[in-house]
């Protein structure tokens, strides 16, 4: 088994205890504190990872564990994420995991790493206000002009 590095999420950790798992497409990892990259970083539910798996005799586990960026508070989304992760990518047919890129704290759209083809477009309930407030407010503008 290579040693490359895994996107997952974290499924709970508890502070007291000092110890969580990360959940990735179908497979849960145990991390310690002493597991994680940075004595900063304070896990919270949900939080993007990237860490390096490794096999123990008590099962498996995360090693230097890296906060992503990003904290998804949307189940469906969060479900679409872990299917989507680890996926072949359409464009240039590799094995991938796709990279998320967030708009104001949503996911947006994720990309492939090799190629930089776009693989998914997710519903981004802020943007698509935007857009509209921005069409209507074109539309009025036009209309003013159009009238004058
Ligand atoms: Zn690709």
């Amino acid at each position: 088994m290579k040693n490359e590095e895994l996107k997952g999420i974290i499924d709970w950790y508890d502070f007291q205890k000092r110890y969580g798992f990360i959940l990735t497409n179908e497979k849960k990892y145990f991390f310690h504190q002493d597991d994680l990259d940075s004595i900063e970083y304070k896990p919270k539910k949900n939080d993007e990872v990237i860490f390096f798996p490794i096999k123990t005799k008590k099962g498996l586990r995360a090693k230097r564990v890296k906060f992503v960026k990003q904290f998804i508070n949307d189940n469906n989304t969060l479900k679409q994420f872990i299917n989507d992760n680890n996926t072949y990518c359409r464009a240039c047919k590799k094995k991938m995991t796709p990279r998320l890129v967030t708009y104001k704290g949503s996911p947006d759209k994720s990309f492939c790493p090799h190629c930089g083809k776009i693989h998914m477009t997710f519903f981004n309930f802020q943007k698509t206000i935007e857009i509209t407030v921005i069409i209507i407010f074109f539309s009025l503008v036009l209309l003013y002009f159009f009238n004058k």
